[in-house]
């Protein structure tokens, strides 16, 4: 079954309106130079610039994502966004449960879970983040803590049309760490089976399931060319244009 690998760039609270602009812009026209690029791209960049990055994209196969949303559509909840409000801003996906909103925010995979549903009924894709520690790495539960939290937060509804997992291993983050290219496809392996007892295997085998940490242009190639790997989902790196394009080429996009 072939899946369309995603190249995903996860901005975080970078970038203010000109250097945001010119990201977009950059990315834009690197993309449209690939002609028909055999994957997909997404950026997405925080909240205050998501209508400027869709302005900025216009014309390009580049779609737009939120890093967070709420589980409700509106209503009294101070400082939070709504599903709704994302794809009125013309986003297309949502990340969810990435690592440092389970450690700064305390989410917990039920909650994950419930903003996944929500993101659906809104018509937005989730990119559902799991991830183990180096304590649990180190203590053999890799697979474990990915297999509960697969459990926990991927809604029992989830298809590969509505959602993308991205394993993320939290002290690969931003630390320019990575796991072998073999612990890497162990884990993928280990996730997809996971998915096909919770959604079956027909799901299981067209759902993405990007790696995300320290991915950069020289262990694109390694990580992107892994069987159960279909795309990165890309911190530091999606922060400049010819990284983020240098990625997409290594991995065999265009
Ligand atoms: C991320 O933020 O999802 C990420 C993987 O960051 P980095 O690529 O910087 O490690």
């Amino acid at each position: 079954m072939a899946r369309k690998k995603l190249i995903a760039g996860n901005w975080k609270m970078n970038c203010l309106l000109a250097e945001g602009t010119d990201l977009a812009k950059g990315i834009a026209a690197e993309v449209k130079k690939m002609g028909k690029p055999s994957c997909e791209f997404l950026v997405c960049p925080p909240f205050t610039l998501l209508t400027t990055v869709k302005k900025a994209l216009r014309g390009a196969k580049v779609a737009l994502g939120a890093q967070d949303a709420h589980f409700n559509v509106k209503g009294a909840h101070t400082g939070d966004v709504s599903p709704v409000m994302l794809k009125d801003a013309g986003c297309q996906y949502v990340i969810l449960g990435h690592s440092e909103r389970r450690a700064d925010h305390g989410e917990s995979n039920e909650l994950i879970n419930k903003k996944a549903v929500a993101a659906y009924e809104a018509g937005l894709k989730a990119v559902i983040c799991i991830g183990e520690t180096l304590e649990q790495r180190d203590s053999g539960k890799t697979i474990e803590v990915c297999s509960n939290q697969i459990l926990g937060s991927v809604p029992d509804n989830a298809d590969a049309s509505n959602t993308v997992i991205a394993y993320e291993p939290v002290w690969a983050i931003g630390t320019g760490k990575t796991p072998t290219a073999q612990d890497v496809e162990e884990v993928h392996a280990a996730v997809r089976k996971v998915l096909a007892k919770k959604l079956g295997k027909g799901n299981a085998n067209k759902m993405r399931i990007l790696y995300g940490g320290s991915v950069k242009p020289g262990n694109a190639k390694e990580f992107l060319s892994l069987p159960d790997v279909d795309g990165a989902l890309i911190g530091g790196a999606s922060l400049k244009v010819e990284d983020f394009v240098a990625i997409a080429k290594n991995a065999g996009c265009c």
